[in-house]
């Protein structure tokens, strides 16, 4: 990268940090509520969007911010979609400020709450967290969301009242653990909050997607929560292990009693069909577990291949 090559602009103080992926009806909009934000804050400020290989015209859009205001935006293009998570990352590289908030693109975290998150990070809070007020998605998204939230709990022992709301501030020192970690399937609110030292939580507001539809399809989301399980905790492991010795146990029993009644009532024959049942259960149970393991392993797979997280064709900005 060419930070060290850079001209003489000093370190922001604040970084925005905003990963876009097919967002060019949100854009200008945002776009204009974030700058009137960021100049009545009146603080050196700087906007990294990271364009995650957006196959609309998201990329000219930002190109032309970079244009507008060479003095705030700067435009790291992907070669292809990595994600958000991953897209995040990248703007966690690239960004210099010590405040670094992340936000969406899609206007459902109003620019506006900016400065609430700075305010708390004034005080010394190195991790800001977020919790939408009135959560404007559907019921369909918010019910298992609610569900999702109270298993990562208790499995990972990891307390953020609301994972999926990106509008989130981290202290400098934070972002560089985040960045230094290496991981790959990673969920960067998790992590932060694994390292903070003094978080904190406020409310925000929350809209409706501006314009658009989700990028998240239900498969893509069952695939970042197990990355949020498998990613903080091996509790999945050891419940699994738990089960397999549960059954285990019950097997035992019930062969003790066939072996009984074999003795004292006579051999039975009956009752296949109810085996069959069993089996398939046991079956489904070991498949399962086998997901399990082949979660951690494609995980630990991905990790010690080590290729590279994610490929910066180009950053735009003023040199
Ligand atoms: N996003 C991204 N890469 C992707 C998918 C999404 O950079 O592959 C960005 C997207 O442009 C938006 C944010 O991540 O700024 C959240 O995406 P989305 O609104 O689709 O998710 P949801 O709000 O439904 O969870
Ligand atoms: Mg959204």
């Amino acid at each position: 990268m060419t930070t060290s090559t850079r001209t003489l602009v000093a370190a922001p103080e604040i970084s925005i940090v905003i990963p876009v992926y097919n967002e060019q009806a949100n854009l200008p909009l945002l776009f204009q509520r974030l700058t009137a934000v960021v100049d009545q804050m009146g603080r050196p400020t700087e906007i990294v969007f990271t364009d995650d290989g957006s196959k609309d015209n998201s990329l000219a859009l930002l190109k032309g911010f970079v244009v507008q205001r060479p003095d705030l935006i700067r435009v790291v293009e992907f070669d292809r979609n990595y994600g958000q998570h991953m897209a995040v990352m990248a703007g966690f590289e690239t960004a210099r400020g010590t405040f670094i908030v992340t936000l969406d693109a899609d206007l459902q975290n109003p620019p506006e709450e900016i400065p609430k998150l700075i305010a708390e990070m004034d005080k010394g809070h190195d991790v800001v967290g977020s919790y939408r007020r009135d959560r404007q998605d559907s019921l369909l998204r918010t019910l298992p969301s609610r569900l999702v939230n109270y298993v990562r709990e208790r499995i990972t022992g990891i307390k953020m009242r609301d994972q999926g709301c990106m509008l989130r501030g981290y202290h400098r020192s934070i972002v560089r653990i985040i960045v230094e970690s290496g991981e790959t399937s990673t969920f960067i609110p998790a992590l932060a909050q694994f390292y903070a030292e003094r978080p904190t939580e406020v409310e925000v507001e929350h809209a409706a997607r501006h314009a658009g539809a989700s990028n998240y399809t239900l498969y893509m989301l069952l695939r970042l929560n197990f990355d949020l399980m498998t990613g903080f905790s091996l509790v999945p492991l050891q419940v699994f292990t738990i089960v397999g010795m549960a059954v285990s146990g019950g097997s035992l029993l019930l062969v003790f009693y066939m072996l009984l009644r074999r003795v004292f009532v006579g051999p039975e024959a009956e009752g296949i069909f109810t085996l069959f049942a069993i089996l398939f259960f046991l079956l489904g149970v070991v498949i399962t577990g086998l997901g399990i393991v082949g979660e951690y392993v494609g995980r630990i797979y991905q990790q010690v291949r080590a290729r590279a997280r994610f490929r910066i064709r180009t950053i735009h900005e003023k040199n």
